[in-house]
């Protein structure tokens, strides 16, 4: 009986036309060390430069190396789900297309695989490389986004992990398009555990989240998991408007003694405060109203244009 594969590597990848190779090298060295067999799947998230014809060539090169591309770019979430409901190995590691995430600490994972987790978690110890902004952003955001959540958010956490088989297919049953992975995976349960494996510098080229798709992603790690904001958003307005009301009663008392408030200032702060406070909390619903909105439409997440080395299709 042949023996079933026992990893599967997903890597998805935008603009990483320099990077493909050289990762795809050290991974191989550690990966024939550890394994018997393996498969490397790449997805490409509609990147423009040459990146999909490097895995093509590399799969010529190496069958163990798949791949597919979206049909345009639809994002580090979409691409990274695509590329897990192909994946067939006994566990699936998935990590970054850059080097960041250190082919040699796969085994490490792999270890804590078969001391019986389910699912092996990372956590980035900063090194000196990672920029201060990007270190404090993410700081202050997870300190955030875990009073806001429902569900605890490691911070420094990445999306280089370990998961079984079953894991994932638990991961791709979640049928949510705003995918923050990091959350569904805590909230999934299972056995987890974490590991701590220290950053590496980008092995080429430059960040591909500008700060607008951080930002979305961002959003989507709060509003995917918790109603807080809604929450907070009445709670102001049931503040200001006990403040209002006291105020009213001030206001009067005042003209009843006869003494008119001299209202301007007051006036237009109050209707300046309010009118800001009602847009920030319509902006808020707003939020959670557009989430539905993309929800219920169920557009697929994304479409595959091209597949390579991956015989089955499976519906996405
Ligand atoms: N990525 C992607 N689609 C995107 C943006 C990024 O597939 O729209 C990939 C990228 O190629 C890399 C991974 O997601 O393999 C993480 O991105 P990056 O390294 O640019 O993020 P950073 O490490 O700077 O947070
Ligand atoms: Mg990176």
């Amino acid at each position: 009986m042949p023996k079933s594969l026992p990893i599967s590597i997903v890597i998805p990848v935008y603009n990483e036309e320099e990077n493909i190779a050289y990762l795809y090298d050290e991974l191989k060295k550690v990966l024939e060390l550890h394994f018997h067999d393996f498969e490397v799947i790449f997805s490409n998230d509609g990147s423009k430069d040459q990146t999909f014809k490097k895995i093509k060539a590399l799969h010529l090169q190496d069958s163990r190396v798949k791949g597919l591309t979206f049909s345009r770019n639809f994002g580090h979430q979409a691409a990274l789900y695509a590329g897990l409901s192909k994946a067939t190995g006994e566990v699936v590691v998935s990590m970054d297309g850059d080097m960041q995430h250190p082919p040699a600490f796969i085994p490490k994972l792999y270890e804590s695989y078969k001391e019986g987790f389910d699912i092996v978690n990372t956590r980035r110890i900063d090194a000196d490389e990672t920029g201060l902004i990007k270190r404090l952003t993410s700081q202050w955001y997870y300190k955030l986004i875990n009073y806001l959540s429902d569900v605890p958010i490691e911070p420094a956490a990445a999306d280089f992990r370990l998961m079984s088989l079953q894991a994932v297919k638990s991961l791709n049953e979640m049928p949510e398009r705003h995918r923050f992975t990091r959350g569904l995976v805590g909230w999934m349960g299972y056995k987890q555990t974490i590991l701590d494996y220290k950053a590496q510098k980008r092995h080429a080229g430059s960040t591909k989240y500008t700060f607008i798709k951080m930002l979305s992603f961002g959003l989507d790690g709060i509003v995917s998991f918790s109603v807080k904001p809604l929450r907070i958003a009445f709670y102001t307005g049931f503040i200001v408007s006990i403040g209002a009301l006291i105020y009213a009663l001030f206001a009067i008392i005042k003209h009843i003694n006869g003494a008119t408030v001299a209202g301007w200032t007051s006036i237009l702060v109050s209707v300046l405060f309010l009118g800001g406070v009602t847009l920030l909390c319509l902006g808020v619903i707003g939020e959670y109203i557009a989430r539905i909105f993309n929800e219920v439409r169920r557009r697929p997440m994304f479409f595959i244009s091209e597949e390579i080395g991956l015989n089955e299709k499976q519906a996405n």
